[in-house]
């Protein structure tokens, strides 16, 4: 007998039938005798909905408010959920954020879990019952609800999972496992058996959105077993491990990360001189803005251009800040855009191997695709590129590294 905690996505309970299929799931599970702890998001599209309800009232709700608003949708799948295998003769309850004590600290939208009650889960789960958990919720010292952003409730489920010391957290969602890149954009995109914690992190944080980032950090600090499967097809999934890959057998490249919330800003003819890249950059940290790749050009005359990129939810804020800095520092303008991308090659295979990046460049430029910016770290490498050619430069680095599914078994 084992301790399963088991998180729903809001696809896998979008709909009336198919919260009765996860109902169906969970009870299968449960009649084998394991101990089962769900943590379901809110129905697909309905975080959306309630943070456009809260854009036609207001341009800037408080984020107390907004937390109050978009937990609803979490409360309305762990009702249905229960009640849907209680109709099955399960002994379910559900529980809200506050109910089971998820405390976290007191950042609105993007809160950390720092502690779990687990009586009244314990409680329930001794009784023969299953436990159903709002995810992405928790609440503060002061009893403010609070949400642990955007795909959130993966973080719910793993630190469930970590808290009640479970055999696994299992990831339900609506494809089978962690791909080599998104099956939605390279249809040819290879399922993996299994993915380091290391490489997991970085595809999460270059953008892979199959699992929250917090959530792999969560399972990497507390040793969380950690699986990704399909709600709706049978299979072993892909299992996040502690291991490392031996770089022997498998490729130098796991993975393929992008990530679409990119723009980049550039000042142009700041005098080339100490102590200028901190007068560009202090304001836009002062801003709350998170600068992510760097360049500076060679200076010619004695002046550079400086380019950094920002999420595109910053880049209107980070060009007007750029804007008075360029009149401060008598630079001859400031300019930017918001329609690049930020494509990532990711493998821990890469440390013991040479040439990836010069492989990467190759086969963007074969493709005429210009590279903006380039960051390297010891596990990856990641290019800015004009957004329009994201889904070419992914499919071709797909394939030139010998991704595609049908090479595997070639
Ligand atoms: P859920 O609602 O279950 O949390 P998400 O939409 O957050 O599901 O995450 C699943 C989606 O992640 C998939 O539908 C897929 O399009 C996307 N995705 C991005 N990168 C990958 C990857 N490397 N492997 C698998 N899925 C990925
Ligand atoms: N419902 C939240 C979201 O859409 C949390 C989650 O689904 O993980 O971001
Ligand atoms: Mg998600």
């Amino acid at each position: 007998m084992a301790l399963y905690v088991q998180k729903f996505g809001g696809t896998s309970v979008g709909s009336i039938e198919r919260i009765e299929h996860v109902a169906d799931k969970v009870k299968t599970f449960h009649d084998q005798g394991h101990q089962i702890v769900v943590a379901v998001s809110a129905m697909s599209g309905e975080t959306n909905r309630l943070i456009g309800l809260a854009s036609d009232i207001s341009d800037t709700p408080t984020p107390r408010e907004m937390d109050v608003l978009v937990s609803t949708g979490e409360q309305v799948t762990i009702a249905l959920l229960a009640m849907a295998l209680q109709k099955r003769g399960v002994n379910a309850r559900s529980f809200t954020g506050w109910q089971v004590g998820i405390k976290t600290d007191n950042s609105y939208m993007k809160a950390r879990i720092e502690d779990i009650d687990t009586s009244a889960m314990r409680a329930q789960l001794d009784a023969g019952g299953v436990v159903v958990v709002a995810g992405f919720q928790g609440i503060d010292d002061d009893n403010n609800i609070t949400t642990l952003g955007r795909g959130g409730s993966d973080t719910t489920g793993v630190a469930l999972a970590a808290a009640l010391g479970a055999d696994e957290c299992q990831i339900y969602t609506d494809v089978d496992g962690v791909y080599t890149t998104d099956p939605r954009v390279v249809p040819a995109a290879r399922r993996m058996e299994k993915v380091t914690f290391e490489e997991m992190l970085e595809m999460a944080s270059l953008g892979s959105k199959v699992l929250q980032i917090r959530s792999v950090e969560f399972a990497g600090k507390y040793k969380v077993p950690l699986r990704v499967l399909s709600s709706f097809k049978d299979g072993n999934g892909t299992l996040i491990t502690m291991e490392e890959n031996s770089s022997v057998e498998n490729p130098v490249i796991s993975g393929i990360a992008f990530n679409r919330d990119e723009a980049k800003v550039t000042i142009k003819g700041v005098p080339d001189i100490p102590g200028v890249a901190s007068k560009i950059l202090v304001p836009i940290s002062d801003a709350n803005i998170e600068v992510d790749m760097i360049i500076q050009n060679v200076s010619a005359d004695g002046t550079t251009d400086f380019t950094f990129t920002v999420h595109r939810n910053d880049y209107q804020k980070a060009l007007d800040i750029l804007r008075d800095t360029a009149t401060e520092l008598e630079a001859r303008e400031a300019t930017g855009t918001d329609d690049i991308c930020k494509v990532s090659m990711v493998g821990v295979g890469m440390r013991s191997h040479a040439g990836v990046a010069s492989k990467m460049f190759k086969t963007l430029a074969d493709e005429n695709i210009n590279i903006l910016a380039i960051t390297t770290s010891e596990i990856k490498i990641s290019v800015v590129i004009e957004e329009k050619y994201l889904e070419l430069a992914v499919r071709a680095l797909h394939t030139a590294f010998g991704l595609d599914a049908e090479e595997e078994t070639a």
